[in-house]
């Protein structure tokens, strides 16, 4: 266990830092988070450690990516807590910068990556992937590193990352990750802690709705989409207070609704339980002799 973590606060030391350590040929693998640190995270840390010299985890509420009626300020941030479980995990260097010092009072520039910002997630959220895209593009430039690592969780946030750093030749490798779940099947989240538990019970069904989902596509071949998101919306509906923001099926690459579904297909969901917002998707490949 690496006892001697090391916390940055400002950009320009951080990067300081990264550019000594690629110089002196290091490998450093990047965790990019908003805190509130969980399995989920942990499963990303573990294999960045894994997989390199030293291993660097972001902390950042990112105050681009949040519209005026989201939860920016009520966001959870343990942050001894946090810097506790990177410590256990063997985190070399944890960088929490503040806003201001991420982003300067007149700052103008910004990264769009189109068609795929304004579906699924980001057309109830405008604006958020333009400030997740931003922020990634910042982090990477600040901290230079070798591999990045994301969830497949946000798989949305996922697709965009891949497609700006080839669209802008960044020269970092995308590590996908598996989606971490806690035994009920309820995908992990910062947010699941604004659940009651009679609302994290409810949840479990949006990890039901997606395990149909699938078997629907793979065991009985059925290439309707609308088929199988009604099946699922019914699901979904037996939930007191849930309201749908979107069920979709989409091709995994351009994030485009299909209208049939030939071999693989992302199934994502968006589905207010209360007040939180929960997301969860799976891939379902469908048999092409079905
Ligand atoms: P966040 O702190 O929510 O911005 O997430 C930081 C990173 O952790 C992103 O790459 C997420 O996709 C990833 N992540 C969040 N939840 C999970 C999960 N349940 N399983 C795997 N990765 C996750």
């Amino acid at each position: 266990m690496n006892t001697r973590i090391k916390v940055i606060r400002s950009p320009r030391a951080m990067q300081d830092a990264c550019l000594k350590l690629r110089a002196r040929g290091k490998t450093i693998g990047f965790v990019p988070t908003m805190g509130a640190l969980h399995d989920g995270h942990l499963s990303l840390i573990a294999r960045a450690r894994r997989e390199n010299d030293a291993v660097v985890v972001s902390i950042f509420v990112n105050p681009t990516q949040f519209g005026p009626s989201e939860d920016y300020l009520k966001y959870p941030r343990p942050f001894s807590h946090d810097k506790d479980l990177c410590r256990a995990a063997g985190v070399d260097i944890l960088f929490a910068p503040g806003v201001a010092a991420m982003y300067t009072q007149d700052h103008k520039t910004f990264v769009n990556v189109a068609k795929m910002s304004d579906v699924l997630c980001g057309a109830a959220r405008p604006g958020h992937f333009r400030g997740v895209a931003t922020v990634v593009n910042k982090l990477f430039n600040i901290v230079a590193p070798s591999s990045a690592y994301f969830g497949k969780k946000d798989f949305q946030q996922l697709a965009i990352i891949k497609n700006m750093v080839r669209d802008l030749n960044i020269p970092v490798k995308i590590v996908s990750c598996p989606i971490i779940r806690e035994p009920s099947g309820l995908a992990r989240s910062s947010r699941n802690r604004y659940l009651s538990d009679i609302e994290r019970d409810h949840a479990q069904k949006l990890s039901r709705s997606l395990s149909l989902a699938r078997r629907l596509i793979t065991r009985d071949g059925i290439s309707n989409p609308a088929r199988i998101t009604a099946e699922m919306a019914s699901i979904i509906k037996t939930i007191p207070g849930a309201r749908i923001d979107y069920i979709k099926i989409c091709n995994p690459e351009t994030l485009e609704e299909l209208k049939t579904i030939e071999t693989r297909a992302l199934i994502a969901l968006a589905i207010f339980i209360g007040k939180t917002r929960l997301i969860d998707n799976c891939i379902a490949i469908r048999d092409v002799v079905n």
